[in-house]
This record gives C-alpha cells, sequence and structure tokens, in this order.
C-alpha cells in the first residue's frame, strides 16, 4: 500500500466547518484512510498544503469539455442563432482528433482549477475517454442523440449509438469512467425515439443525462405539442427517476419543481452560460427549497467561456439572489455543496466529501494571496473570492495530478499548441464550406 499525506493544510469538513488537519489517501485503492489532528499521521509520500485550504474536488456536472476548442469564437448572440449559425456549422467540420486534443486541452484547465469530475456530453466519445484516462479524472462520458433533421434510419443509429456507447464504457479506466444515455434534449430527439430507447436505457440500468428547459424556445413548443409542461412530458415517456439528472432547468414552474423532487431527478445549474445566452434565471433556491439535488456546471467553454468552477459557485449565489429575489438564498455554503457534495452525487461517485471512505479526490486552495486577506470565513472566501488560479494541488483516485501548480499528468504546454493548431485549422475548414 502507498499512502500519501497531505499536511500543513486546514480541512473543510462535509458539516462546512473548516480545522486544521492532515489527510491521509491510499493511492491504490484512491480513498481517504483517515483525517486527524496535524502530526498524528504518516504516509510514504507528503503533499504540503502549506497552510492551505483542503477542499474537496470539484464537481462540473454538465460540461462539453471539446468545445475548449470553440472558446471565443462566436459571443453575444441568443442560444438558438448562436447554435445554427457559429457552432453547429464548426462542430460538423470536428474530427475525431480534434475532440481529443480539446478535451485534453478543457481537462487540463479542469485540474488547473481544482475540478476532479466530469460529465460529459458529446461525440466521438472514445476519444474524450482516452483524454479522461491520461489526465487521471474521473468522468461520466455519454454519446450525445439528436433526431431532428435525420431520416429514420440516422435517427435510430444516433439512439442505439448513445446505448451502445454507455454500455460498452461504463467502468473504463478503472472505473474512473461510468456512462449515461443522453438524449440531447426534449425538442431535439422526436417523442417515437425516446418512447422506443429510454425504457431500453432504464432496463439496461443506465443513468440519463439530457438537457432540459433551457429557454423558452424549449418549453413553449412542448406545451403547445403535448399540452402538458416538458417535464411532466419527459416523465411520461419514462425520463424522470432518481437515476436522471437535466441540465439547466431554467423555466420550470412549480408543478415540475414538485415533480423533479418526487422524482428523485437531479438538476444542474449552469449559471454562466444561462447568462451569457440569456437564457433566464434557474429558480435554484426554490429547487433546493423543494428537495432536488442540484449540482453546478459550467455547459461548454463556448458559453462561458471557461471552466473554471469557482466562477461557477459565485455565479451561482449571486444569480440565485436575483432570481429569488432575496439575498439570503443560495447562500456561500450552499454554493459550496452544489459544486462538491451534490455534483458527486449526481454523478454517482462516493466523492465530494473529505471524509476517511471517501475517494481520495481534493484540491488545495492556495491562501496567500491579497484578494483572499483577511481570512474571516473560508467558505465565504471558497464561493465569492477565490478563483482557480488560486489552487495548487490537485489529486484524483489518490494520484497527483497537480503538484505546486505543475500539471503532471499531461504536457500542459505540447496540449496548449495542439489545440491552437487544431482549432485554427477547424475554423478554416468550416468557412471554405460556407
Ligand atoms: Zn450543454
Amino acid at each position: 500500500m502507498t499512502e500519501l499525506l497531505v499536511t500543513g493544510g486546514q480541512v473543510l469538513r462535509p458539516d462546512m466547518t473548516v480545522e486544521r488537519a492532515d489527510v491521509l489517501v491510499d493511492q491504490d485503492r484512491g480513498d481517504i484512510v483517515a483525517v486527524d489532528d496535524p502530526g498524528e499521521l504518516s504516509g510514504d509520500d507528503e503533499l504540503d498544503a502549506g497552510d492551505g485550504l483542503v477542499v474537496p474536488g470539484l464537481v462540473n456536472a454538465h460540461t462539453h469539455v471539446a468545445m475548449t476548442l470553440l472558446r471565443g469564437y462566436a459571443d453575444d448572440k441568443p442560444l438558438d442563432a448562436w447554435l445554427q449559425e457559429d457552432i453547429w456549422p464548426v462542430e460538423a467540420e470536428l474530427t475525431a482528433e480534434d475532440v481529443r486534443v480539446g478535451a485534453e486541452l478543457g481537462l487540463v484547465e479542469m485540474i488547473r482549477s481544482g475540478t476532479t469530475a466530469l460529465s460529459d456530453m458529446y461525440f466521438h466519445v472514445d476519444e474524450i475517454a482516452a483524454a479522461v484516462e491520461d489526465a487521471g479524472l474521473r468522468a461520466v462520458l455519454g454519446h450525445t442523440a439528436v433526431t431532428v433533421a435525420k431520416d429514420d434510419e440516422g435517427a435510430r443509429a444516433d439512439m442505439q449509438a448513445s446505448l451502445d456507447t454507455a454500455l460498452e464504457l461504463d467502468g473504463a479506466a478503472g472505473g474512473r469512467i461510468r456512462t449515461t444515455f443522453q438524449p440531447h434534449s426534449l425538442t431535439t430527439v422526436g417523442e417515437e425515439y425516446l418512447r422506443e430507447f429510454v425504457p431500453e436505457a432504464v432496463e439496461a440500468g443506465l443513468p440519463i443525462h439530457l438537457h432540459a428547459n433551457e429557454t423558452t424556445d424549449e418549453v413553449d413548443p412542448l406545451v403547445d405539442d403535448h399540452g402538458v409542461r416538458p417535464l411532466e412530458y419527459a416523465d411520461d415517456v419514462g425520463l424522470m427517476g432518481t437515476d436522471t439528472f437535466l441540465a439547466h432547468c431554467v423555466h420550470v414552474d412549480g408543478t415540475e419543481i414538485e415533480l423533479l423532487a418526487d422524482s428523485g431527478t437531479g438538476a444542474v445549474h449552469c449559471p454562466a452560460s444561462n447568462m451569457k445566452l440569456a437564457s433566464g434565471t434557474a429558480p435554484v433556491q426554490a429547487m433546493l427549497d423543494a428537495g432536488v439535488t442540484v449540482g453546478l456546471g459550467t455547459d461548454g467553454a463556448a458559453s462561458n467561456n471557461d471552466l473554471d468552477m469557482f466562477d461557477e459557485m459565485r455565479d451561482a449565489a449571486m444569480v440565485g439572489k436575483l432570481a429569488a429575489d432575496d439575498a439570503s438564498a443560495v447562500p456561500a455554503e450552499t454554493a459550496v455543496e452544489m459544486a462538491t457534495a451534490n455534483g458527486a452525487d449526481l454523478l454517482g461517485f462516493d466523492s465530494g466529501r473529505i471524509e476517511a471512505g471517501a475517494n481520495a479526490d481534493l484540491a488545495v486552495v492556495d491562501l496567500d494571496a491579497t484578494h483572499l486577506t483577511p481570512a474571516h470565513d473560508l467558505v465565504s472566501h471558497l464561493a465569492y473570492a477565490a478563483r482557480g488560479s488560486d489552487v495548487c494541488h490537485t489529486v484524483c483516485d489518490g494520484t497527483v495530478l497537480m503538484r505546486d501548480r505543475e500539471v503532471t499528468v499531461l504536457d500542459e504546454r505540447a496540449v496548449r499548441e495542439r489545440a491552437s493548431d487544431h482549432a485554427a485549422a477547424l475554423v478554416e475548414r468550416a468557412a471554405e464550406e460556407d
């Protein structure tokens, strides 16, 4: 057994208190063995927390990691025009290698900002899985199926690919990779395909992840067609349940919030993306009050435009207050819980808490910074003042992925160069097609 001692830090405990403690990690099993007073534990290797704050690795519960290649390519447009005029034409030119290179860039960015787990929706998923395996993170992956604008054969093949990918990849990278069945959204997958394939996914025991109620354009047509709210329709086709988590849930009414809570369906709040695309303000405090498990996600880098979960915590707390018209809504500790324990719960990982028995997924925040002085309340700092660049060490599954701000698992400079080259070539190809 090889043991790593994270020493000299202050530890954020699951009850949101902070205490001086050392954390002992079993690197072979990838879990936390003990959390104890300074000087009580010893390990084969040490990671000096340098008086920093040891926190659970952050969980990015909804993203499209390879979209880092489109960061800053098209901004300042509403969702529908942005997708149709800018994003989809370029995505149509993406090769498997582009997806690999974009995923590596995104994963390095996550490691640098203390994220240790992600839930991803995309295609060329084998490439994303290979990148996750190399980068050492934990991930829930899947092939995202769309049936609109496809003939029946193409539509069914895409849905089948989502099922097959989820079944084949589950448990890869020594169990760090889990999977979900992924219909893209309630408006981009036809009803007959949901009715055929969702029961198959449930029968196979696959969790389900999709976009829902992101904009009014994803609500009004469904209400017109079916006479019920989108999540009532989702329930009717078998999508709601404890193994399902929905990205966005911006435009949900009281009935739908109740349905989320009663069915045990999770929600992933993506505040930056919702603000940037002017999608709306999600009723996060109302969902939490109803007992819905709400995690946090960055969504893709093209609508954010980074993968920094510290920004997301701050945005969630800020916009949560605005949505509730109440400054006490979505307080700091709730924002931190959403980015850690809640996200881990949605993804099905025993992570998101610094405690014996939990996965050894953690990050150390360097508190020796002007913008983190003074230190009245470190949970407040996590939600409101800290940045991803304050993270100095990142550990996932007991492996040190970044030590003293040096990423150890991938060659960061090479990853950035490849990403810049591939992004430039991609945009050029898309312009030629235009
Ligand atoms: Zn998304």
